[in-house]
């Protein structure tokens, strides 16, 4: 294979089309030696695990003849609440307060938020928070980490099977991450990364139920933890969130902008908590709600998170969009009104 260097490697690293076939694309990519084996390999690994996870669950519940024990009980309990634990770590975290500043955090919720972070695994807040900004800056560009453009699969998960476009390492270092690397919580967990999101990820689910509720089963109790509510529940959150860059850039209304790909999408608001209304967190990221409306009109459980937070003065200064909309919409209308006006007489004048 000859090997392509500079200005020309960056022509091929360009967008191939995304109505080429998935085997064209991964041959080409497999060609240029683009691949990122690490993370392919890992992400391979993880959903094995969840699949095992998977199993373990349906032998547990529909397979099984007897009626649950208490100390399984539990443990289901405790896997499903760590989708919302480890889902506010990613949305109330590292979107909504550490890559777009949209409230202030005291230290105790910045700690939690942090651990919540890290039993998500997705990768350091500091990565994250970087890769997010260049998202909202070039989104659906070849700048942007998970353009859009490039497909659903792209923008869902095979962005982080190839190795980034130079636009994008460009891109991220135009911009500044002073804020985040003043944040001793961010730098402990990156000093940290990625043995500890790894433990807080599978080992301490398990540790969690074999502690508190795994008398005389401590063993079993430990890996059920470990299997669903570590291993299965980890890539079911990891794909809620990856439907916000892929399903809520793709399918759903846009009312804020018409002209952008991320729409209004109450399926992934649901799995991911309130983020799937994404036109009008593309229009307004600075909005701490991330959607126009409160909680009795759009799902939104990170909103009420945060709205209890700021009651229990864990959280300050949520900034808020809704005035600039209805200032736009007034100015819009008004437009409208106005153009209406001069259209009709006009027309009167004509005839
Ligand atoms: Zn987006
Ligand atoms: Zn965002």
């Amino acid at each position: 294979m000859t090997e392509v260097k500079g200005k020309e490697k960056e022509s091929v690293l360009k967008l191939k089309s995304p109505s080429d076939g998935w085997v064209d694309t991964v041959v080409f990519h497999f060609k240029q030696g683009n691949i990122n084996w690490p993370m392919l390999i890992f992400i391979t690994m993880a959903h094995v695990a969840a699949v095992y996870g998977f199993i373990r669950l349906i032998n547990m519940t529909l397979l099984n003849d007897k009626p649950l024990e208490l100390h399984q009980k539990y443990t289901l309990l405790w896997s499903f609440l760590l989708w919302p634990i480890s889902g506010l770590g990613i949305t109330a975290g590292v979107h909504r307060l550490w890559a777009h500043r949209s409230y202030v955090a005291t230290r105790p919720l910045r700690i939690f938020l942090m651990l919540a972070n890290s039993i998500a695994n997705q990768g350091s807040i500091w990565h994250w928070a970087r890769d997010h900004r260049v998202h909202h800056k070039h989104s659906e560009t070849d700048a942007d980490p998970h353009n859009a453009t490039r497909g659903f699969f792209f923008a869902h998960m095979g962005w982080l099977f190839i190795k980034k476009h130079p636009d994008i390492i460009t891109a991220g270092k135009e911009l500044n991450f002073d804020d985040l690397i003043a944040d001793g919580t961010v730098r402990f967990q990156k000093a940290l990364d990625p043995w500890f999101a790894l433990f807080m990820c599978y080992v301490f689910p398990g540790i969690v139920s074999a502690a508190c509720w795994g008398k005389g089963h401590v063993m079993e109790t430990f890996w059920d933890g470990y299997w669903i509510g570590g291993a299965l529940r980890y890539i079911l959150v990891l794909h809620f969130t990856w439907f916000v860059n892929s399903a809520a850039h793709l399918f759903g209304d846009h009312p804020y902008d018409p002209t952008s790909y991320p729409a209004e999408n109450p399926v992934v608001s649901l799995l991911a908590l309130g983020e799937g209304w994404h036109n009008w967190h593309h229009k307004y990221p600075f909005d701490y709600a991330a959607s126009e409306f409160g909680i009795s009109k759009q799902f939104n459980p990170t909103k009420l998170f945060l709205d209890t937070c700021i009651f229990f003065r864990l959280a300050s200064e949520p900034k808020r969009a809704t005035g600039a909309w209805a200032k736009k919409k007034q100015i819009r209308e008004q437009e409208l009104y106005i153009n209406g006006t001069n259209q009709l007489s006009n027309t009167k004048k004509a005839m």
